[in-house]
């Protein structure tokens, strides 16, 4: 049986720290599902979710393992719907840690089948993180470096 496992996120931006937690993730399951959700703690994107989803695909071109998908609803039920037994997340530090345990227990709650699967991030990766991106894009900065498709 094909293992499918989904990775959620805000992906505002997708970075080269998401990128790796996929690659990654696609030696341990035959699919991912990048999920691109509505985060209740960030409602208004930065960057267009369209163009977003246009992107990350760019960036996994050829890759048939790889899905991009835009969902607004449980993440528990998105996984179901899927077929999807495993929810794929990356941990950078502590606070990461606190925030997805919490997440975990919960979606396990709502799908006893959902399994969540932590991937460390690569030290060199780990302190890329999305809203720092956006911060500095908005005011000019060059973030290429840390996405990996031109923006
Ligand atoms: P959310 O809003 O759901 O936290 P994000 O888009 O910020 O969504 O992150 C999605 C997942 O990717 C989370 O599990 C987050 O911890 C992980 N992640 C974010 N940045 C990195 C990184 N640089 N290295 C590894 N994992 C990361």
């Amino acid at each position: 049986m094909k293992k499918t496992a989904i990775f959620p996120g805000s992906f505002d931006p997708f970075t080269k720290g998401h990128q790796d937690i996929v690659l990654r993730g696609l030696q341990l399951f035959d699919k991912v599902i990048i999920a691109i959700g509505h985060n209740t703690k960030k409602h208004n994107r930065y960057f267009d979710i369209d163009k977003m989803v246009k992107k990350i695909e760019e960036a996994f071109d050829g890759n048939d393992g790889v899905e991009v998908v835009v969902y607004n609803e449980l993440t528990a039920s998105f996984a179901q719907k899927h077929d999807a037994k495993f929810l794929l997340r990356g941990l950078r530090n502590t606070t990461d840690f606190e925030y997805e345990n919490s997440i975990s227990q919960m979606n396990k709650y709502l799908n006893a089948e959902l399994e969540s699967v932590f991937l460390i991030t690569s030290p060199e990766l780990a302190a890329i993180n999305s809203t720092i991106i956006r911060e500095v894009h908005k005011y000019g900065g060059d973030v290429t470096p840390f996405l990996p498709y031109k923006i």
